[in-house]
């Protein structure tokens, strides 16, 4: 089968691989019909993920049909159609049993797929411990509508659940990337009085003007301001962080207001200052990712109900034998592109 596979620091190649086998009773085979490319598949590529195994294949976000279960698999037959889970838990653990999934003390538990082991932008994908990996697909969602559920989505869910959001709130998002604009249709769920996004790329502004007008936008240079100015006490209540550019740690403290909860979900590609002489008395709370990935099923479930709807998000779909030149796009960030939904039905 076509499987993409991370060579080495800078390398990613389509090359042909042995169908997956089932290896643990709790593992399934799903036959991937969509996968997408996402930032960390980047950061892979990149060689700033210094556990993921040179040789294996990347993509952890992805939907499918169980082809094969192991004898332990208990919720997912062959034929159901599926949204595979980012995070790899064993469900038993201390972490597993609090819904810190991320943090799973299995040996293969947290981020395995695409990184250390064979991920999903492929042919198939061997998911294992498939009763958590695997949530089934409800029969009115599409595979477009269910594509991100398990990464992005279940990130921007996740952030949005653990910062705390009330109805009195004004909420920062700083960031409208794809994972930031998955946050901002889950903190939307909430109903805070006001939303700002805050975004240095024009195109992507204008997206969320477009797509959620009833959401403030403002570019980093005048954000601080901006929040004073639209927010009841001298700051957002709330922040999400999910930028992870050079200033926006710095930015995402600065517009909070005293006692606000920061939320960071970015990946930096360097360590960030926490000045805490500056920040004294402000009284912050920090949280930080990355996603508990264990609310597939109410994710699904918001699908379904039409509350979330990531379609607009993808805006190209290529073939799997056309992977190479779709990161490329991604990359690149040409042609308006914001998700690529890669076909792997008809590689
Ligand atoms: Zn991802
Ligand atoms: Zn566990």
């Amino acid at each position: 089968m076509l499987a993409y596979t991370y060579l080495e620091k800078g390398t990613f190649r389509l090359t042909d691989k042995p169908k997956p086998v089932l290896r643990e009773p709790g593992d399934a085979l799903v036959r991937v019909t969509l996968s997408s490319i996402c930032t960390s598949d980047l950061h892979i590529k990149h060689g700033s993920v210094p556990r993921a195994v040179p040789g294996i294949t990347v993509g952890h976000e992805m939907v499918g049909v169980v082809e094969s279960v192991g004898p332990g698999v208990q919720t997912v037959r062959p034929g159901d159609r599926v949204s595979v889970n980012v995070e790899t838990f064993c469900g038993e653990c201390f972490f597993c049993r609090h819904g810190y999934v991320n943090n799973c003390t299995d040996p293969s538990g947290g981020w395995a797929l695409g990184c250390r082991i064979d991920g999903g932008q492929a042919e198939y994908v061997r998911v294992p411990y498939a009763d958590q990996g695997l949530t089934k697909i409800p029969e009115s969602v599409t595979d477009r509508q269910a594509l991100f559920a398990g990464d992005i989505l279940a990130t921007g869910f996740w952030a949005a659940r653990i910062t705390e959001i009330g109805p009195e709130d004004t909420v920062l998002i700083l960031g409208a990337g794809p994972t930031g604009i998955c946050t901002l249709l889950c903190v939307l769920l909430k109903a805070p009085k006001q939303v700002i996004v805050c975004e240095k790329d024009p195109a992507r502004l204008r997206f969320v003007r477009e797509h959620y007008p009833q959401v403030l936008t403002v570019g980093p240079e005048e954000v601080l301001a901006f929040t004073q100015a639209h927010s009841d006490h001298g700051g957002a209540d709330r922040v999400l962080e999910v930028a992870g550019a050079e200033e926006t740690f710095r930015l995402a403290w600065q517009c909070a207001r005293p006692n606000a909860v920061v939320t960071v979900v970015a990946l930096y590609d360097r360590p960030q200052l926490l000045p805490l002489p500056e920040m004294y008395g402000k009284n912050l709370t920090f949280k930080t990712g990355g996603v508990d990935g264990c609310d597939s099923q109410e994710i699904l479930d918001l699908i379904a109900a039409g509350k979330l709807d990531t379609t607009p998000l993808i805006t190209h779909t290529v073939p799997l034998r056309d992977i190479a030149a779709a990161y490329d796009l991604f990359e690149h960030r040409r042609d308006g592109v914001i998700k690529v939904a890669v076909d792997c039905s008809m590689a």
